[in-house]
């Protein structure tokens, strides 16, 4: 019984809303993507159309292996420390080894540091709050923006958090909260421009979080400020230079930069394993 569901040759399945549609046409009549046959061409792609792709769990759990490593490779090895949660914090030669970002880092040409850094945390709370924070933020950004303009906009935050905190002469910094007050840059941009009674109560509550942490940032030690206010601009020029999916629906233009990002990403942990392979204690 092959009589039903036999689908023509000339015509697929489109990428994001699974209707039909004739293979040779260059927009999906239905919902309207354009270069469907691309998507179709490339898995990843045609996930990330779909909407079928989160990246905050990754990340999450790029996070939380980073950390439990940066402590295995040196356990035990903490200075002596009047916290007793010391033993859940990574030496500094741990986190060197790993990627840990600042000047000196940059000076020694550790460029790829400026990503890495994002991914370590210095003890066990720093990851707990990061952690939380990625967890409650990043679907919301996701699903306003969709998986890949949050990548785009994750990474860079992280990048210009980073870079700003280099700028500013920070020796050594590490964690994940440029690009977490990215994300909160990314939440204004749309709540502001969005309006109305949801995008006012978006711009409020972002407003109140993002201000109460960064003053918290600046009262307490041996925190990057730097690196809070570079990812809260960087997180919101780039969430208005790619708008939202109310206003504009991801195109194959933001997931080919999602691409480019994941590529790099592979790029820079690869120049971080060679470090690591390299500076590893015999
Ligand atoms: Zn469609």
């Amino acid at each position: 019984m092959q009589n039903n569901n036999q689908i023509r040759p000339s015509t697929m399945p489109c990428p994001r809303c699974r209707k039909l549609i004739s293979i040779s046409s260059p927009q999906c009549a239905h919902c309207g993507l354009r270069y469907p046959k691309v998507f179709a061409s490339i898995p990843l792609l045609e996930e990330l159309a779909h909407g079928e792709v989160s990246f905050v769990k990754p990340i999450i759990l790029m996070c939380l292996g980073l950390y439990v490593v940066s402590i295995a490779i040196n356990f035990g090895g903490q200075e002596a420390s009047q916290s007793p949660l010391a033993i859940f914090s990574p030496t500094l030669d741990s986190l060197k080894q790993l990627g840990m970002g600042g000047r000196i880092p940059w000076s020694e040409g550790q460029w790829w540091t400026l990503l890495t850094a994002a991914f370590l945390h210095g003890d066990a709370l720093h990851i707990f709050f990061n952690m939380w924070w990625l967890r409650d933020l990043g679907p919301l950004v996701e699903r306003e923006y969709g998986a890949s303009r949050f990548l785009l906009i994750y990474t860079t935050a992280g990048l210009v958090g980073s870079a700003l905190s280099t700028l500013a002469g920070t020796f050594y910094f590490v964690g994940a909260s440029g690009a977490i007050f990215g994300l909160f840059g990314a939440l204004l941009y749309y709540g502001w421009h969005r309006g109305g009674t949801f995008g006012s109560a978006i711009f409020r509550r972002t407003l109140f979080w993002a201000g109460l942490l960064f003053l918290y940032g600046l009262a307490g030690r041996n925190i990057d400020n730097w690196g809070h206010l570079g990812g809260l601009l960087g997180g919101f020029a780039v969430a208005a230079l790619l708008t939202y999916e109310e206003r504009l629906r991801q195109t194959l233009g933001h997931h080919l930069g999602a691409l480019l990002t994941l590529v790099f990403w592979v790029v820079c942990f690869s120049l971080m394993l060679v470090n690591f392979f390299s500076t590893a204690p015999a």
